[in-house]
């Protein structure tokens, strides 16, 4: 196994690093698709199973496959420990019920994912935790906030679909002055274009189903954090609980890490390009990206990302109906509400991914209903300007 080097650049180590044993010298990983591991005596498997000799068990708790996809993701985060997860939600999941308990009290960012809401609101407050929503780009608000059992903030940054932008380092300072812990979602960026822990964040969480597959075939996630917290405490509770992660889905996963910053360096490159050209047509009033200078987090941005990412929203004339006709007028773009995939995506927010949130709170959170969100993929840009230039004609 070649391990790590201290002198390897971002994208060797998402090509080299951990790379597994080889055992019949094949140069693509193999696939350990089996649930238990078998010992050399009664005295080995006594020695494994304590914990004094390293060595896998079942795959509940360690698996070969997993584990390079594991290790290559904390070395590309810069944290010390890994856990993939079946999904993104489990990662989410598994963080919460690792390092909090009933009482405690969590500040989430109003913009996060739908489905981390009702992980909260509905699941996790059954738990006793309570939870109250912040302004994502507004530090004070965060401060504000803070309550006496506090353990945790958790952030999406950039925002979706709007692109605001949290203040990772200011966060980071706030949670641990409180004794608390500061959790990225960094889904939309990937290590490629952002590093949290790097910035003061403890925990990173992934929904490995977005740009670490990068062409949207699995579904998989991971929380990534020190040696105590996510080696050993979130470890226990996912030995324990077991919403871990599938073989075959982490050998997905370490061949999509292969190509992560190429991909990432594409989307960025395009996604850029994409915003411009939205900011130049007649029927586009609004253009959301923080690659943009006159975003209100560009400043930010620059200052604590690689890149902007991969995700554009715009608004169009004529509300709901505008929208629905540019969407409906494309041939090339997929029709879908996911995201980091090959194929470019494009959809109504109103009506999907928010559709669920109330008219009121839609606006507070200005989802507007002239509003398209484009995850831009890795056909030519040329051909993503055109499909989308049928509609707003
Ligand atoms: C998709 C997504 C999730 C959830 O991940 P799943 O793999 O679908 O469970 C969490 N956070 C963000 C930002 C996402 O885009």
């Amino acid at each position: 196994m070649s391990e790590i080097d201290d002198s390897w650049g971002f994208a060797t180590l998402g090509v080299r690093a951990f790379e597994p044993e080889r055992h019949a010298g094949e140069h693509s990983a193999a696939i350990h698709p089996t649930s238990s591991f078998v010992h050399r005596s009664a005295a080995h498997a006594a020695k494994v199973f304590a914990g004094e000799e390293p060595g896998n068990v079942y795959s509940r708790f360690t698996n070969p496959t997993v584990q390079a996809f594991e290790k290559r993701l904390a070395a590309m985060e810069g944290g010390e420990s890994c856990v993939a997860t079946a999904s993104g939600m489990a990662a989410i999941l598994t963080l919460c019920m690792s390092v909090l308990k009933a009482g405690d009290h969590v500040l989430v960012s109003k913009s996060v994912f739908g489905a981390t809401i009702n992980l909260f609101n509905n699941v996790l407050t059954r738990f006793g935790l309570t939870v109250s929503y912040v302004e994502l780009a507004n530090v004070s608000a965060w401060k504000a906030a803070l309550e006496p059992q506090t353990k945790l903030l958790f952030v999406e940054t950039p925002s979706n679909p709007l692109a605001e932008i949290a203040d990772i380092r200011a966060l980071a300072d706030l949670a641990h002055a409180h004794g608390a812990w500061l959790a990225v979602d960094n889904c939309f960026l990937t290590p490629v274009l952002q590093q949290p822990i790097k910035l003061g964040a403890d925990f990173v969480i992934h929904s490995a189903t977005k740009y670490l597959d990068g062409q949207g075939r699995c579904v998989g996630g991971a929380v990534i954090g020190d040696a105590q917290k996510v080696g050993k405490d979130v470890f226990a509770f996912m030995r324990s609980a077991g919403p871990c992660m599938s073989p075959f889905n982490a050998w997905v996963f370490l061949k999509g890490l292969e190509t992560l910053a190429v991909r990432m360096r594409a989307h960025n490159e395009s996604a850029q390009k994409l915003a411009e050209w939205l900011l130049a047509q007649p029927k586009v009033q609004r253009v959301f990206y923080a690659g943009l200078p006159a975003h209100p987090g560009h400043a930010l941005a620059k200052s604590q990302q690689r890149g902007f990412g991969g995700v554009v929203s715009f608004e169009v004339a004529g509300g709901r109906e505008g929208a629905w006709k540019v969407i409906d007028a494309t041939q090339l773009c997929s029709i879908t509400a996911n995201l980091g995939d090959t194929r470019t995506t494009i959809t109504h927010p109103a009506t999907t991914t928010h559709g669920r949130v109330t008219a009121d709170a839609r606006a507070a959170a200005g989802i507007t209903e002239g509003l398209i969100r484009i995850a831009v993929g890795l056909e030519d840009i040329e051909d993503i300007t055109a499909d989308l230039a049928r509609g707003l004609a």
